[in-house]
């Protein structure tokens, strides 16, 4: 078989089955390109996108600013690895460091990575305090549908048992907590403990924010100890919340943050930050990576920081997000069917009371050519480009409400249970 511009979707699932590790259940869609908010499949049909890529696409497709830094790097230099130096590390390091309150980055070329870093820094801390006769364990205390990544370590600190226990023995020592639940926390907590991990607004969880008093509380704990506070902002982060960070929503600095999803709009990189403090524990040779802040990731990077200050995405961000929610809210007074609204900025949640429900929207809205996911069973989540409209935000609603008037009329979950077959 050759794959050509004449290859169908058809072809290439067929084909994707038999070479392909099957970790993915894909939705029958072919993508050739994207422009804007939309993205166009094979037969030039253009499609709504309000995931961009879980979170990743945040400036959308194609867009100019990206699209230069990536020709102007690739004529420059793609990588040099971490032997020798790029002005690109310093000049991004001074930009992460300013939008986050943080000292010190690492850079590296995913989300789970830099969120293994975290874990090893962390741990790298506990270690340090130990040899300055400190008594602290290696414990971490990470929430209940939680998600960090993929490793061995960064699944260990992730909630949910079927990433985690065909892998078993992942790292020992995690304990999870229910989210929001201080007395649980001040029970888990000891000097036995590390660091304590969460998302302040958890993405593949259900979009479920954290409260002010329990990220207080975890800062508070971790400060009696020298545990560290583990921030994961990867898909809360660079801006999705309408600021740079979801913790920066409340009075807390974390010790390490993590970064990555929307950095360098679908360039793989990630980083983690931390204060000076922390990365005491750190010496040359105790962590690196090959690829890790190469001069195109990097490149990237920075030009997606400099356009959403440029462009006041953060602001577009707040204002298309409050809106959003707003008519979100009410379409919930409309549908029973609707649980909750929640979120902050572009990173929406949408709790329906029944799974087969939210399944059977998600189809429909993919057969009206607009694109979102399904996170935690029950919930519609919206991660769109910064970018979208009120226009689109509006075409949205119209076509939920659409959706679900019919399932109040029941015709549609008849003729989606069918399809379903
Ligand atoms: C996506 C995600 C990760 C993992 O990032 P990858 O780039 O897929 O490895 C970790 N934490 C959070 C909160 C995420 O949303």
């Amino acid at each position: 078989m050759s794959v050509t511009n004449e290859t169908t979707l058809a072809e290439l699932q067929a084909a994707e089955s038999r070479l392909l590790l099957q970790t993915y259940e894909r939705y029958p869609l072919l993508f050739v390109s994207g422009n804007g908010v939309h993205l166009r499949d094979e037969h030039g049909t253009d499609y709504l996108d309000l995931l961009s890529g879980i979170g990743v696409c945040a400036l959308g497709y194609n867009h100019p600013a990206i699209n230069s830094a990536i020709t102007t790097q690739a004529h420059q230099l793609i990588h040099t690895s971490n032997l020798f130096y790029h002005r690109g590390t310093t000049e991004l390091a001074l930009r992460l460091t300013e939008l986050t309150g943080l000292d010190r980055v690492f850079f590296c070329n995913s989300g789970t990575e830099a969120w293994e870093a975290a874990l090893k820094l962390a741990r790298a801390n506990a270690e340090m305090l130990r040899s300055e006769g400190k008594h602290i364990g290696t414990r971490f205390i990470a929430l209940e549908n939680s998600f960090h990544g993929r490793t061995i370590g960064s699944v260990a600190t992730t909630h949910k048992a079927k990433y985690r226990e065909p892998f078993m023995p992942v790292m020992p020592d995690v304990v999870f907590v229910p989210a929001n639940d201080v007395a649980a926390l001040r029970a888990a907590f000891s000097n036995e403990v590390c660091g304590i991990a969460l998302e302040v607004l958890q993405g593949e969880g259900g979009i479920n924010p954290v409260t002010d008093e329990f990220l207080t509380v975890a800062r508070e704990l971790c400060d009696s100890t020298g545990a560290l506070l583990l921030c994961d902002e990867i898909q809360s982060g660079m801006g999705r919340t309408g600021k740079w960070c979801a913790y920066q929503h409340y009075s807390v600095l974390p010790d390490v943050t993590t970064l990555a999803k929307p950095m360098a709009g679908g360039v793989p990189i990630g980083a983690m930050l931390c204060t000076d403090a922390a990365a005491r524990s750190i010496t040359p040779g105790m962590h690196g990576t090959t690829f890790g802040g190469n001069p195109l990731a990097v490149g990237v990077a920075i030009a997606v920081i400099d356009e959403i200050k440029r462009a006041h995405l953060l602001d577009h961000v707040n204002s298309v997000g409050n809106y959003f929610l707003a008519q979100l809210r009410s379409l919930q007074s409309k549908h029973d069917a609707i649980k909750e609204v929640r979120g902050k900025g572009l990173m929406i949640g949408l709790e329906l009371h029944s799974a087969d429900l939210a399944k059977s929207v998600l189809g429909e809205m993919l057969k009206r050519h607009i694109i979102l996911n399904r996170t935690h069973e029950t919930v519609l989540r919206f991660l769109p480009p910064y970018l979208i409209t009120t226009h689109h935000v509006d075409q949205t609603i119209a076509a939920l409400d659409e959706l679900l008037t019919q399932h109040i009329g029941s015709q549609f979950s008849v003729v989606s249970s069918q399809e379903r077959k």
